[in-house]
């Protein structure tokens, strides 16, 4: 094999190395922690302390009702009983008695109100659990699907890393410098030639350039200085 055609496949394996690196950086940089996730996760905990919260307050204002009305059921005694007689006291107990009811009325309707936004929380909660698996399972299924890409790619690198390897190992040093030099320089080294014409700066090439890398010789464009390969 000539050592143009060496140059040209080496120019080849180090494109693929560099879209297969790019590859990965993009990889890698998918994995890891969802936001949405996260995000999901936290407005989950927020609503389900807020039930937490509400089921509290229900219990607190439930508990309250049966104070009053086990107070009520023992002032209405007291008040029918027949054992009071004095008018006074009468009217007293009968004013005490409008004043529980209204305060259980009261509680009653608060208890209520808070019942109403219990179920409103809990049907909340279930949606929210509802995406969060859903996001989830999403999430996991890209990752699994990302992290078999990685392990391809990985395949792929070394497999390309290796056959750089070989391959310099046949080519000579200083020549190899020039490659290198070359493509710091110009981004890639070699450049086809098709119609007579450098690849790499699209100029008209003279003919004894043409014939000298007809011969398989390493001839450089004189325009850009790649290397010129004759297909
Ligand atoms: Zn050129």
């Amino acid at each position: 094999m000539s050592v143009v055609k060496q140059l040209y496949q080496l120019q080849e394996i180090d494109l693929e190395l560099e879209s297969s690196e790019q590859a990965l950086n993009q990889i890698t940089s998918q994995l890891g922690e969802s936001e949405a996730v996260v995000k999901a996760q936290e407005k989950l905990a927020q609503e389900r302390q807020r039930l937490e919260e509400l089921k509290r307050q229900q219990h607190s204002v439930e508990w309250e009702i049966d104070g009053v009305r086990s107070k009520l059921t023992a002032v209405e005694e007291e008040l029918y009983s027949g054992r009071i007689r004095n008018p006074k006291e009468l009217a007293n107990l009968q004013y005490d008695v409008d004043g529980l009811k209204a305060k259980r009325d009261k509680l009653e309707d608060k208890a209520l109100e808070i019942m109403d936004q219990v179920e409103l929380a809990a049907k909340n909660t279930i949606s929210l659990d509802e995406e969060l698996k859903t996001l989830e399972a999403d999430w996991q299924s890209q990752q699994q699907q990302l992290t078999a890409n990685l392990e391809q790619l990985k395949t792929t690198l070394s497999n390309f890393k290796h056959k750089r390897q070989l391959l310099t190992a046949e080519i000579d040093p200083q020549v190899l410098e020039v490659y290198h030099e070359l493509k710091k320089l110009r981004g890639t080294a070699v450049a086809k030639v098709e119609r007579g014409i450098c690849r790499g700066c699209r100029i008209s090439l003279p003919i004894t350039e043409l014939q000298q890398a007809r011969s398989g010789s390493l001839v450089r464009c004189s325009s850009c200085g790649r290397v010129l390969f004759l297909a």
